[in-house]
């Protein structure tokens, strides 16, 4: 059984004044029966760790470097974030593929600083809108895949993210069928090439426009064990209710 993930992508959201969210989320969550994670702006991550460590809310990182320390001004370690009480980092995120060419080899290689570190590396992938169009998506899904997850990847390192650009904070969502065929083809992948045991472990996520209103749908998908939220995961009203749907899918009564 994989246990389900909610994690919130803060992006380049954020105040100190804003940790009044990462607080109610606490204290509206704990025993919930999922995992959950925000990934708030470098500048909070050891304040929002602070506040959550009694608490079963973990804190993660939106990236880090390959290397553990060295000359790279502006560039955070997968080890300094972990020294700040990260527990997982979201590498390969769209938004830094396009805005800092990141390429699935460099992605590749901050998974592996993750692992060293210890920390949950949430590998993204997905298609572009003309990608889509021209019928190539489970070719880039797959060629992404190879290239961006370590050997060494296990269902406790690593986690998956399915996030078609095009529906990502644009308010559009792929469909249950667009997301299940998919995820359905992300987990063969992942058993063919790291075996059945492990292939079965790794959880997949999915992100794009995930809100209160959609989230059951979504969850209820076959292989989506759970949800990368952008927009929605910044404000604890909205991204409760995400939550207690995907405790929902976990746990039916
Ligand atoms: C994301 O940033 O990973 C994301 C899915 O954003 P949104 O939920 O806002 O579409």
């Amino acid at each position: 059984m994989r246990r389900k993930l909610a994690a919130g992508n803060w992006k380049m959201n954020g105040r100190y004044a804003d940790l009044t969210q990462i607080e109610a989320l606490c204290a509206a969550h704990d025993g919930a029966e999922a995992d959950l994670l925000i990934c708030p702006p470098y500048t909070l991550v050891a304040a929002a760790a602070a506040l959550c460590a009694d608490h079963a809310l973990n804190i993660g990182g939106q990236d880090c470097h390959p290397e553990a320390a060295g000359a790279h001004t502006g560039d955070v370690s997968a080890e300094m974030l972990q020294d700040a009480g990260a527990s997982a980092v979201i590498l390969g995120h769209s938004e830094r593929r396009a805005d800092h060419a990141e390429t699935n080899e460099r992605i590749h290689d901050k998974a592996r600083a993750a692992y060293q570190a210890g920390l949950l590396a949430i590998i993204c992938v997905g298609e572009s809108l003309a990608e889509r169009e021209a019928h190539s998506t489970l070719e880039i899904i797959g060629a992404q895949l190879s290239a961006s997850i370590p050997d060494a990847a296990t269902g406790e390192n690593t986690v998956v993210a399915y996030e078609p650009c095009w529906a990502i904070g644009t308010g559009l969502t792929a469909t249950p069928d667009q997301i299940g065929e998919v995820h359905d083809f992300i987990r063969a992948r992942l058993e063919d090439r790291f075996g059945d045991r492990v292939g079965q472990s790794v959880r997949l996520l999915y992100g794009g426009s995930v809100k209160p209103e959609n989230a059951a749908e979504i969850f209820a998908v076959s292989n989506v064990d759970g949800a990368l939220v952008g927009g929605a995961s910044l404000k604890t009203n909205d991204f409760s209710p995400i939550i207690r749907a995907l405790e929902a899918e976990a746990n039916p009564s």
